[in-house]
């Protein structure tokens, strides 16, 4: 990566997608603050470039082909690449989602649009401009709970959770993930999954354990690895992994 690096984050205005967009500035990458709602984007713009970050807010709604395909189109008229694209945007579907035999159809619809078919739409609209940079890296956030080796571990911390939209939508990701990096494999371009961790986020009325800024750490080691870097991986916070006091904190999650 050198000092003109470009990483595009979708959700950046808030939350971890922020944390990661403060971060890699920080590195000296000028990032690109993708963002749904227009003031929402300026806000985050102002609140990174009076913390020394080179941000641009770009206006994209990840389940709005249009607005993926601007974006796009406004990144290779203004840069002509990209090297960094975190697919970070996601939802919940909230408390609505129900215990599995109870799932609405339309939460699960409206997850997966965002979550996986968001992801699909951005890299495809993305992946000529990441093909343009000498080793673009590509980051989609998943989670911990899209682990089905996690989560059917009945002593681990997942066992309580029954619900299909969300988990089942990083369990989508994480095969989308998986399908990225091989199509890319001989490639210098390499597609992880990251685990931020339970961060105290909006997304989850802020129960979380850990910080965005804790979060944005896998997320932003991914997109940075130098060429010997994994690709095709699993990455992140241990939570869920079985380790002891003395393991890492981070390392490869069960998939
Ligand atoms: P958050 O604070 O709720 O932020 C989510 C971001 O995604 C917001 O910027 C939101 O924009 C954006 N977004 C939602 N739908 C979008 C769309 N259609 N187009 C563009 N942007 C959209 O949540 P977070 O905790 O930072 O989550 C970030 C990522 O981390 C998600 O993928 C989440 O699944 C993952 N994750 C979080 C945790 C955790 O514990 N927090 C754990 C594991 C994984 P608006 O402000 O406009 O709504």
């Amino acid at each position: 990566m050198t000092a003109t690096s470009l990483a595009l984050i979708t959700g950046a205005n808030k939350g971890i997608g922020f944390e990661v967009a403060r971060q890699l500035g920080a590195l000296g990458m000028t990032v690109l603050v993708g963002a749904r709602d227009h003031e929402r984007g300026a806000v985050a713009e102002r609140n990174l470039r009076d913390l020394g970050v080179d941000a641009h807010h770009i206006a994209l709604d990840v389940t709005d082909q249009a607005s993926v395909d601007h974006s796009a189109e406004q990144i290779a008229a203004e840069h002509g690449h990209l090297d960094v694209l975190v697919n970070n945007a996601g939802i919940t579907g909230g408390p609505e989602s129900g215990r599995p035999s109870q799932t609405p159809l339309a939460i699960l619809r409206r997850v997966y649009e965002t979550n996986v078919f968001g992801v699909v739409a951005v890299t495809n609209a993305m992946l000529p401009l990441l093909r343009q940079a000498p080793a673009a890296r590509i980051v989609n956030v998943s989670s911990e709970v899209g682990s089905v080796q996690a989560t059917l571990d009945r002593d681990g911390p997942l066992w309580p959770m029954t619900s299909i939209p969300y988990p089942s939508s990083k369990t989508a990701l994480n095969m989308v993930t998986a399908q990225y990096a091989k199509e890319l494999w001989d490639t210098p371009i390499k597609v992880n999954a990251a685990n931020p961790g339970y961060c105290a986020t909006d997304l989850n009325n802020h129960s979380g354990f850990r910080s965005p800024e804790e979060g944005a750490e896998a997320i932003v080691y991914l997109a940075t690895l130098p060429e010997d870097g994994p690709t095709g991986s699993f990455y992140g916070h241990l939570w869920v992994a079985d380790v002891g006091p003395d393991d890492p904190q981070y390392g490869r999650l069960p998939w």
